[in-house]
């Protein structure tokens, strides 16, 4: 079988790399080789690079009204082709199509928000700071820089950086997944149209030494980088050490509090989808769920019933509740946090190890597992499984869970599930993570708010999108004039 070999998007133009080094892309749901990578050289990235450098001066020097114009167009055309994105997704990645279509959404979200630059950018004034001395503050953009990308969300996660940093005036190098790079080159073939000048939106292709070309370029200023928090903490100190900026935004392991007053009804299926939906790939998806006190009667069997019923299946038919994960090698990962589980001793009472699909007997396809009985300190309650598998731990109280909650070593997103202000309030007082939801089960800030955690799921300290992402990517200059 044919299979397509990716390309770069370099200048303007689309261009073969000339690596001999590549990785496979799979179909996850029919377990077929569909594309090729290209692990590409440093000389190439280098003049990725050079384009983007090039291309600043003029760039930063058009008006934000008229940078927002591409914007416009570029969301113009993200709509036309937005079902082509989302199967696009949905065909490399297997979340289902209704998934695909969410994380679509919520990228072109970010360019809407980003044509918002001529407001957003506006600093300050402020006259007499001493007599006949004033003072103003100019946000401007820095240069060239770059993004890199995690299997899960393929073209969402590029949206939420690309047009907040074009749009600040900087030019740009996007760096695929090397899992998951079809749907960024989908979008750039959509980019192609949207009137950038050459050189300002690049693209290119690779795994860790074109990360570190970038980042080893004194040419690069910027670096955002969405992936494990291994990588994340690697690229952080990598970048910090060239003298970049950087947000790394890492892993995570998210405990999801269940109080005994809560609606049980609403709290099942909001859990029941954040804990599998796409597949349990996702940053911000439910891992530990902690009963507290009574609601572990209320709640564990009717979760168990919701977790069973789920279809499993290829993402691109209408009735498929949970794809396939990414990778045959991702499933064994997954498949190998399950047997630490039972070697620990938690008690496995819903095992997806043998999920199938009679139709694709070669997909990367796992069914829901839920495992009870875990302690605190099991690795399948302290470690990112990204994965559908969750854990349930029970508390005494409050205090108990919250306890459990703020001794992982990732803070990326809580929720709580109650009916009660007051455990709400005490909640969002008390948590270590960043992206916090009550009776919501997947907290992701919407484009106009900051996303990113802290400890081990974020390194840095301006995070992705709203306007922190404003503040990431341009410089405030100061300037104290006297006439
Ligand atoms: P990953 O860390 O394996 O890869 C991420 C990116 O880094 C890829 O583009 C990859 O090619 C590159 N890369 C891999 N090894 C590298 C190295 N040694 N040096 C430099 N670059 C390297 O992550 P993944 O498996 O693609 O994505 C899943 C992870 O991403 C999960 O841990 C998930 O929690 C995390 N994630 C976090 C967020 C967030 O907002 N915090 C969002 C999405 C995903």
């Amino acid at each position: 079988m044919s299979v397509d070999r990716l390309r770069n998007y370099i200048g303007g133009r689309w261009v073969d790399s000339k690596a001999t080094e590549t990785g496979d892309v799979f179909n996850p749901a029919l377990g077929e080789k569909i594309a090729e990578v290209p692990y590409t050289t440093p000389e190439e990235t280098r003049a990725a690079v050079q384009a983007a450098h090039e291309a600043y001066p003029a760039w930063r020097r058009t008006p934000p009204l008229e940078r927002a114009r591409v914007l416009f167009k570029l969301k113009n055309l993200l709509e036309e082709n937005f079902e082509e994105i989302a199967r696009t997704v949905t065909i490399e990645n297997g979340k289902n199509l209704h998934e695909s279509r969410g994380s679509v959404r919520r990228g072109i979200e970010v360019v809407e928000v980003a044509t918002g630059v001529p407001s957003l950018m506006q600093g300050l004034y402020l006259e007499d700071i001493a007599r006949g001395i004033d003072s103003e503050v100019v946000s401007q953009p820095i240069g060239v820089f770059t993004a890199i990308a995690p299997f899960n969300f393929p073209a969402m996660v590029p949206l939420w950086f690309l047009p907040m940093a074009v749009a600040c005036g900087n030019t740009f190098i996007a760096k695929a997944s090397d899992k998951n790079p079809m749907s960024q080159q989908k979008l750039f073939e959509i980019i192609d149209q949207a009137g950038f000048p050459p050189g300002v939106v690049n693209l290119v292709n690779g795994a860790k030494d074109t990360v570190d070309t970038l980042i080893e370029d004194p040419r690069v200023k910027g670096v955002s980088f969405v992936g494990s928090t291994a990588v994340a903490h690697a690229v952080y100190k990598k970048a910090a050490e060239h003298g970049k900026r950087v947000q790394a935004l890492g892993g995570a392991k998210n405990f999801l509090i269940v109080m005994p007053d809560a609606d049980m009804e609403a709290s099942v299926r909001i859990i029941t989808e954040s804990c599998y939906g796409c597949a349990g790939e996702r940053c911000l998806a439910g891992s530990v769920i902690v009963m507290v006190g009574d609601a572990y009667e209320k709640f564990r069997d009717l979760f168990v019933d919701a977790a069973k019923s789920l279809r499993l299946g290829n993402g691109l038919s209408d009735d498929t509740d949970l794809g396939p994960v990414v990778t045959a090698s991702h499933r064994e990962h997954v498949l190998g946090f399950i047997e630490k589980g039972i070697a620990e001793g938690a008690d496995l009472i819903l095992d997806g190890r043998d999920g199938h699909v009679e139709e694709h007997p070669n997909g990367f396809f796992l069914g829901a597992s839920v495992f009870d009985d875990v302690k605190p300190d099991m690795a399948i309650a302290t470690e990112e499984i990204f994965g559908p598998v969750a854990t349930l731990l029970r508390a005494r109280d409050f205090d108990q869970a919250m306890e459990f909650a703020t001794a992982s070593r990732y803070a990326n997103a809580s929720s709580i599930f109650t009916t009660s202000g007051k455990w709400a309030r005490e909640f969002r007082y008390r948590s270590h993570a960043s992206m916090l939801g009550v009776n919501i089960g997947v907290a992701a800030p919407m484009a106009f708010f900051p996303f990113g955690g802290s400890k081990g799921s974020f390194f840095g300290d301006r995070k992705a999108t709203g306007k922190q992402a404003i503040d990431f990517y341009t410089d405030q200059k100061v300037v104290i004039s006297r006439w």
